[in-house]
């Protein structure tokens, strides 16, 4: 038996290339050791979303990237979090078991709560259930997490524990198996990679795309002058040639030391590096696109199977708590 993994992502619609060489290329990378379950947490997404008429579009467009980019729906489960309702039950049994206290001193709730001071809902407040709602029903036992998330992880372990102790054992702890994603700055070269700092690279753009945004990149900020010679060690047009230009980048440092290759260039030798990588992704999604209904069959019987899973879960839990249940009527 092979463990199973959980993970969740917000739909954010076309992915971008920080999102595919950290989270996509790993979930593709899990599929062949575990038993995995992708899940695109739309209901989570309704905490910060102010309005929701993109979510439909958003959860299209970043399956057919994840199913682009190999994600095999054979081998993992996909589905959305709101088609099989079995969460939201869970969500609220265990905030019965899980104190407010533990909510309250979350680090991204008090972000958020600085952040959209005008809308503190009480999804914020529970979203650590809800999440580890998410992760038990599946039984998730592996979760991959990086260093930032672990704490987020140790409380959904945390709630597990208390419903065990009290009820009786039903889901594993959970386990975290880090991962040591790379961290792709944006194009300002500051703030992580992000489409709502626009500061992004799509993975399904065109050459046409990728060169315009990569052109708007900065570099290495005391390089003023193409006689200047440029520092590669500072500049993240560099970093993304580790990425996608790893044969070259002991060339493209050294003439970029020695001022011999300017800025404009060097970021052309980039954004046709990305475009060629990822020329065999964009024939794939085209193809997939191009079947009418697909999508959403992967995700229709994704959340077939995600639902077998999470109603004997949901039949456990009620059979341990004691519930009087609605079967036991006749
Ligand atoms: S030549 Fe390339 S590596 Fe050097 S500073 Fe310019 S963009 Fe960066």
């Amino acid at each position: 038996m092979r463990k199973r993994v959980f993970s969740g992502a917000r739909p954010t619609g076309r992915q971008h290339i920080g999102n595919y060489v950290g989270a996509i290329q790993n979930y593709v990378a899990l599929q062949d050791e575990y038993d995995c379950v992708y899940c695109i947490v739309d209901i989570h997404a309704l905490t910060t979303l102010e309005n929701t008429e993109c979510l439909r579009e958003d959860i299209h467009e970043m399956v057919l990237d994840w199913l682009a980019a190999g994600i095999d729906p054979q081998k993992s489960i996909i589905f959305v979090q709101s088609h099989v309702p079995q969460v939201t039950e869970l969500h609220t049994l265990l905030s019965m078991v899980t104190p407010l206290s533990w909510l309250l001193r979350v680090p991204t709730f008090k972000e958020k709560v600085k952040m959209q001071p005008d809308n503190v809902n009480y999804g914020l407040v529970g979203y650590p259930v809800l999440q580890t709602a998410d992760i038990a029903l599946y039984k998730g036992e592996v979760v991959p997490v990086g260093e930032d998330q672990l704490p987020h992880l140790e409380l959904a372990r945390e709630i597990v524990r208390r419903f065990n102790s009290l009820f009786g054992v039903v889901f594993p702890e959970p386990q975290a198996k880090l991962t040591n994603l790379p961290l792709v700055l944006g194009l300002d070269g500051v703030q992580k990679m992000s489409k709502s700092l626009n500061n992004h690279i799509d993975i399904a753009g065109s050459l046409e795309e990728i060169s315009k945004r990569v052109m708007a990149a900065v570099t290495d900020p005391a390089r003023r002058y193409r006689s200047d010679p440029g520092h590669p060690e500072v500049c993240n047009v560099f970093r993304l040639h580790n990425f996608f230009t790893p044969a070259r980048v002991g060339e493209i440092a050294s003439q970029c030391h020695g001022a011999s290759v300017g800025c404009v260039d060097c970021k052309k030798i980039l954004a046709e590096s990305i475009s060629s990588n990822l020329e065999p992704f964009r024939e794939r999604r085209a193809s997939l696109a191009s079947r009418p209904g697909y999508v959403n069959q992967v995700l229709a019987d994704g959340a077939d199977r995600a639902e077998a899973i999470a109603e004997e879960t949901i039949e456990e839990v009620r059979r341990k708590m004691k519930l009087l249940q609605r079967a036991d009527l006749d």
